[in-house]
C-alpha cells in the first residue's frame, strides 16, 4: 500500500498524455530507486518551468520571455502572421520548419456545444494586430473539424475589409485532424499547399 504522497504522484503522472496508471506507477517506481539522482532533476527541472513560463503579450504563445522568442526573433518574417487554436498547434507548425511568419494564437476554437463565443478568444486582438499594418497575409491554420472551420470562416468574415490576403492550410489533412497529432511531412505539405480562403 503506497503512501499517500506517492499515490499522489502518480495519479499526477498518470494524467499526463500518453502516459495511464500502470505506466505512472512503473515512472513512480523508477524514480524512488533514483530518489538522489533523476528525482531532484526532475524536481529541479519542473521548478524552473514553473517559474519562468509566461505567455507572450503579442502573439499568445507560451515561452520563457515576452515576447515570446518568435515574435522577438527579427529573421521571422513579420508580414506573414499564422492563426491557431493552441499553442500546441503553434509548436507543431513551427517544428515543421515550413512557415517563417509569426503566430496568433486563440486560445481555443469557436463552440456552441461548449458555450465558447468570440469574445472568449483572441480575435478582437488579432484584429488590432492586423489593423496596425505591416501585415500581408494571415495564415488560417485551423484545425479539420467542423469547429475549426467555423472559426476559420468567422475570422475571415472579420477580417474583410483589411488589406491582407488570408489563407487557409491545404486540407489534404484528413477530417477531422488536429494539427497537433499529424506528422512534420503532412503538415510540412499542407502549409506549402496553402490556398485563399474562399
Ligand atoms: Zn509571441
Amino acid at each position: 500500500m503506497a503512501s499517500q504522497e506517492i499515490e499522489r504522484l502518480t495519479a499526477a503522472l498518470a494524467r499526463l498524455p500518453g502516459l495511464g496508471p500502470r505506466s505512472a506507477r512503473r515512472a513512480v517506481l523508477w524514480l524512488i530507486k533514483r530518489r538522489e539522482g533523476a528525482l531532484v532533476e526532475l524536481v529541479e527541472a519542473l521548478g524552473a518551468v514553473r517559474a519562468a513560463l509566461v505567455e507572450c503579450g503579442t502573439c499568445g504563445n507560451v515561452d520563457t520571455t515576452d515576447p515570446c522568442g518568435i515574435c522577438a526573433d527579427p529573421r521571422r518574417d513579420a508580414r506573414a502572421l499564422c492563426v491557431v487554436e493552441e499553442v500546441a498547434d503553434l509548436w507543431a507548425l513551427d517544428r515543421a520548419r515550413l512557415f517563417t511568419g509569426r503566430y496568433h494564437v486563440l486560445g481555443g476554437r469557436l463552440s456552441a456545444l461548449d458555450g465558447v463565443r468570440p469574445e472568449d478568444l483572441t480575435i478582437d486582438r488579432l484584429l488590432a494586430r492586423v489593423a496596425a499594418g505591416g501585415i500581408d497575409e494571415v495564415l488560417l491554420a485551423m484545425n479539420a473539424t467542423l469547429e475549426g472551420q467555423t472559426t476559420a470562416h468567422y475570422i475571415a468574415e472579420r477580417l474583410e475589409g483589411l488589406p491582407v490576403r488570408v489563407t487557409q492550410l491545404a486540407h489534404g489533412l484528413p477530417v477531422g485532424g488536429e494539427l497537433d497529432y499529424l506528422d512534420e511531412g503532412t503538415l510540412a505539405q499542407a502549409i506549402r499547399a496553402r490556398r485563399p480562403l474562399g
